[in-house]
């Protein structure tokens, strides 16, 4: 027995612990800030408020992870985010392609339990925090309800990822919540406070069909949306979860202070929305449908945004800025809600797309006035505006990698976040971050270390691509189809396809590119042609008489014909894309951006491609075979296509193909790390979305390694992953490496983005 007699009062039990880095908030932004830093070397704390990892992400408020990719609705090719955020992007997939959010959770718990460096605190909320003198915090104070200990975490460095700022907040950092007025940084996109200043919050529910019918009773505080929702017809049987993103309230008010209140507003909405699909009549097919799930917290839009050394603006995101200091892209539209939400007769969003990928740059990742702290997540140095499109999480998640890398840049020279930037470490940090996966746009990172630059490739095959063959695969032309193909500076080789005429008709095609070299919207026509088609079989052959100033792609597009079938191919190749110029309303895509002339935005196309098992390339024959698929694309640090392929392709027959690198000398080898093709351009949803396949069919699965004498020294078999990265116990000496990949898909040659020796 443990007996205490009375006192005046009593203190709570205090662990403490000391770390490298302390990341506040498991969020994504957190979670992959922490993974990369413990990565690196680092030692971290990472202290989440609730009982599992992910923020918005998690099964308490089940939102789909998005990012540049934007559904696949958007004029970005190529362009889900990479690093620590692809790996679990990839691994969800591989264990939970049909997105149930419960096993998302423990897939994220997963990854930070992998990590030795990574201490876990979760359920412990962070409520104070020590400074060592006005601009630097010395420890972060928090509470575990579950343990009733108090925790205090001290380190030289911190990241805030919470959502709120809790950190930022009460260390001092400058902060600013609201929407900028349209002169401050000349955003021409800049809301009024009639339209709305802050986004709300969001709960959502999930249905379920029993099988039987069941009767629902709703609570007495449910309202009548048919009464109260201006939107109200919207609702169905059909569509809940994330879905049903507009049931958004809180916009006008203290969207931190009064989240207890706002959150009872939107149980009133969401209790009455269920209220209505069982009980208004109107909806018979939800006889059997049972309420399994309502979120018990609710998701946070908006609150503080940090003032870092550089605030992003609308022009950034619009004219794609380039900055010295770019660390990461982000790509998801500007996407401002009006600030009544649910009951706004407005639509529940504004969404305005760039032509593009833009640049983040560093300085809007760490504070302007306390000296070692970073911001990642929602709250990072950018106006209303600009976070509109920074907002989304895997964007949020990509720049928690930088934070984590520059986290350990930081300590390796003894500096804070700051004098990375002002001290001309910038080079240093982008290559530290490529060499782990991050793609920047517009950066052309070279690594003298990596062993691969001096050796010579060989491989059994590449491809030389000058025919897509046709399946007899005949499609009606319902809709405009855009074949992407990488051409060199010079001239563009024509395109040949058989049509079949169904009627006697005129077929309109065009060859178009994108005015910025490595943008994807095709608003520049190199040439237009009308072609006659009888009945029955036609050859036709797009030709443009323009010379490519730059390496570029280019779009060769086949207008729609309803009197036309044109034939596509099975084959897919990595770097080889076609796209349709067709709707996708959930990204406010409607086929094009028509933006009006005074808010700084551009009008233009959207040609997008199609998930599988859609999407397939054109039949088609080139008249100069394309040599862009050489083993030199394995030696840079671009993982995905850009303006050029970026990869290495093998012959589609080559069922084997073997990669030789061999040296003059015997090379002392660490680690090698191989770079698969994942698609980036497939958004991989993590929820909602039952996706057709658990593995990328462009992912090399099988393969083996050997050295000059024959010897296998690496074997893997049912890879699914995209980076590889083989460390070898005892490092191999050897003047040569020799990669057997198998094929996986018989219409997929094998491909592979880059190899890196160390
Ligand atoms: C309703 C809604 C719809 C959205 N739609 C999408 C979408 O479809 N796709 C998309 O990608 N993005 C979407 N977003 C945006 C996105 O969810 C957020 O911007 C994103 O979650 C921000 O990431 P974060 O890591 O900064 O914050 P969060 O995901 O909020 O993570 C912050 C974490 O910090 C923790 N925390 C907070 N305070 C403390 C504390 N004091 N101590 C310890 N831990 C703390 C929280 O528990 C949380 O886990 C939406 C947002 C909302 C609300």
């Amino acid at each position: 027995m443990f007996l205490q007699e009375p006192s005046f009062g009593r203190e709570l039990k205090l662990a403490e612990y000391s770390s490298d880095l302390v990341v506040v908030g498991g969020g994504l932004a957190g979670v992959c800030a922490a993974i990369s830093a413990a990565r690196s070397g680092l030692q971290v704390a990472l202290i989440q408020d609730r009982p599992v990892l992910g923020g918005n992400s998690s099964s308490e408020v089940r939102l789909w992870i998005l990012g540049a990719t934007s559904h696949m609705g958007n004029n970005n090719r190529w362009a889900r985010e990479s690093g620590v955020i692809n790996e679990i992007m990839v691994e969800n997939l591989f264990a939970n392609k049909e997105g149930n959010p419960i096993i998302f959770d423990s897939i994220l718990l997963d990854k930070v339990r992998k990590e030795s460096n990574i201490s876990l605190f979760l359920n412990t909320s962070i409520y104070h925090v020590e400074k060592a003198d006005a601009d630097t915090i010395s420890s972060v104070v928090g509470y575990c309800s579950q343990n009733e200990t108090k925790y205090k975490f001290s380190s030289s460095l911190f990241v805030d990822c919470s959502g709120d700022g809790i950190v930022g907040f009460l260390s001092g950092a400058a902060f600013r919540m609201g929407a900028e007025s349209q002169d401050e940084f000349g955003e021409k996109f800049a809301p009024s406070i009639e339209y709305g200043e802050l986004l709300g919050h969001s709960i959502y529910f999930y249905s379920k069909d029993t099988g039987q019918p069941v009767k629902y009773v709703a609570p007495s505080f449910a309202i009548d949306v048919s009464k109260e929702i201006p939107r109200y017809k919207s609702f169905n049987s059909q569509d809940f979860g994330c879905r049903l993103w507009w049931i958004e309230y809180g916009g006008r008010k203290d969207t931190i202070h009064d989240t207890e209140e706002i959150k009872w507003e939107l149980w009133k909405i969401v209790y009455g929305v269920w209220n209505h699909i069982k009980n208004s009549g109107e909806f018979p097919d939800a006889e059997n449908l049972t309420l399994e799930w309502v979120g018990m917290i609710p998701g946070k839009r908006e609150s503080r945004r940090f003032e870092g050394d550089y605030m992003m603006v609308q022009q950034d995101i619009v004219e794609q800025r380039k900055h010295s200091d770019a660390v990461a892209f982000g790509g998801w539209s500007i996407d401002l809600h009006p600030g009544d939400g649910v009951f706004s007769e407005k639509p529940g969003c504004n969404q305005w797309h760039s032509k593009g990928l833009y640049q983040v740059p560093y300085r809007s990742l760490y504070s302007k006035n306390i000296s070692n702290l970073f911001f990642a997540g929602r709250i990072i140095s950018a106006s209303h505006v600009a976070f509109g499109s920074t907002r989304v999480m895997a964007t949020s998640a990509y720049l928690g990698q930088v934070v984590g890398h520059a986290a350990y840049l930081c300590l390796l020279k003894k500096c804070k976040p700051r004098d990375l930037y002002t001290k001309n470490h910038m080079e240093e940090l982008q290559l530290y971050l490529a060499k782990n996966g991050q793609f920047i746009p517009d950066f052309h990172p070279i690594d003298n270390k990596n062993l691969i630059n001096s050796a010579r490739i060989e491989a059994s095959s590449q491809l030389q691509l000058s025919i897509l063959e046709g399946n007899n695969d005949w499609k009606y032309l319902d809709e405009s189809i855009g074949q992407l193909l990488p051409i060199k500076a010079g001239k563009i080789p024509d395109i040949k396809l058989t049509v079949f005429g169904v009627e006697n008709t005129i077929l309109n095609t065009e060859v178009r590119l994108s005015s910025k070299v490595g943008n994807f919207t095709p608003d520049q026509t190199l040439s237009n042609q009308s072609h006659i088609i009888v009945s029955g079989k036609n050859e036709i052959s797009i030709h443009s008489d323009a010379i490519l100033e730059a390496d570029q792609y280019v779009f060769f597009i086949i207008h729609k014909n309803s009197n036309v079938k044109i034939e596509f191919t099975e084959t897919r190749i990595t770097g080889i894309l076609s796209v349709f110029n067709t709707v996708n309303a959930a990204v406010s895509n409607y086929g094009k951006q028509d933006a009006p002339d005074n808010i700084g935005i551009d009008s233009f196309e959207f040609w997008v491609p199609k998930r599988r098992p859609d999407g397939k390339n054109l039949a088609l024959q080139i008249s100069e075979p394309l040599h862009q698929f050489n083993t030199s694309n394995l030696t840079g640090l671009i993982q995905r296509p850009t303006n050029q392929t970026n990869a290495w392709v093998a012959d589609l027959n080559d069922d084997c193909p073997v990669i030789r690198i061999n040296w003059d000398n015997k090379q002392e080898i660490k680690q090698i790390i191989l770079c698969f093709d994942p698609d980036w351009d497939h958004p991989l949803e993590t929820v909602l979305i039952n996706h057709p396949e658990s593995v990328i069919p462009f992912t090399v699965q099988d393969y083996t390694i050997c050295d000059d004498e024959g010897i296998l020294v690496f074997e893997k078999s049912g890879n699914y992953e995209t980076i590889n990265n083989i460390r070898f116990e005892n490092s191999i000496n050897t003047r040569e490496l020799v990669i057997r990949l198998k094929k996986s898909n018989t219409n997929i040659p094998v491909s592979l983005f880059s190899i890196q020796i160390y």
